[in-house]
């Protein structure tokens, strides 16, 4: 049996194309970084999750009409919640303690609302 060869990458584009593919490789492994822990970064809750329905959340709180959610108080929102998890927010998004390996939109609002002591 004869052994195939293996292709040899510094051959099939020369020495200087092969070091400039790698530099090219090396300049991208830190964006490469960044996007794997973007992969790992729980998923913003869906207002139309069915739990997230049954507790009228919302990803913006102004867009609440008092009239339909007399629970809803002026300027509450996620943000100024209780289970917002600030501690580990990233950007506007943070954890919410009421959804499990999820974040909340600072902005949003739900029923459960209540105010951060
Ligand atoms: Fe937002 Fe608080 Fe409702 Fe969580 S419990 S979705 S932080 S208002």
């Amino acid at each position: 049996m004869k052994a195939q060869a293996v292709p040899n990458p510094v051959r099939r584009l020369g020495r200087r194309g092969f070091l400039a593919r790698l530099a090219i490789a090396s300049l991208a492994l830190p964006f490469l970084g960044s996007l794997s822990a973007r992969a790992d970064d729980p998923p913003r809750l869906d207002p139309n999750n069915p739990a997230a329905k049954t507790i009228g959340y919302t990803e913006d709180a102004s867009k609440v009409d008092p009239k339909k959610e007399p629970l809803f108080k002026p300027n509450s929102r996620c943000a100024n919640c209780t289970f917002f998890q600030s501690a580990q927010a990233k950007g506007d998004d943070a954890p919410c303690t009421i959804f499990a390996n999820q974040v909340v939109a600072g902005k949003g609002w739900c029923r459960a609302w209540s105010a951060k002591a």
